[in-house]
């Protein structure tokens, strides 16, 4: 099992009730991950309009900060690069606040 999959089907991070109005449910995950206009093209069409798109990308930076190997594919509308971006910007802690 990847660690994608591990996250995507519940990492326990505590209240998790989220998950059953996210978008993305019931989607074959793995168009999240791979080619980056893919991905792009994901985010805003699938994760723009997410009405938990705050705790989910949340609960991939709180995952991502624990996890061995690094940012992969699209979560809470953001890719891996602009994850990373936001963490080094100082505004992964004020997202996470959020959730
Ligand atoms: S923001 Fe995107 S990845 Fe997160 S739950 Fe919503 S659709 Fe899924």
């Amino acid at each position: 099992m990847t660690t994608r999959k591990k996250f995507r089907g519940g990492f326990p991070l505590g209240d998790n009730a989220w998950r059953t109005r996210a978008a993305c449910a019931g989607m074959d995950t793995d168009a999240f991950y791979g080619d980056p206009r893919r991905q792009a093209a994901l985010a805003r069409a699938v994760c723009g309009p997410c009405p938990v798109r705050v705790p989910c990308l949340a609960a991939v930076l709180v995952f991502e900060a624990h996890a061995i190997g690094g940012r992969h594919g699209t979560a809470g509308g953001l890719s891996a690069q602009q994850r990373e971006d936001a963490v080094a910007a100082g505004l992964g802690v004020a997202l996470v606040a959020q959730a």
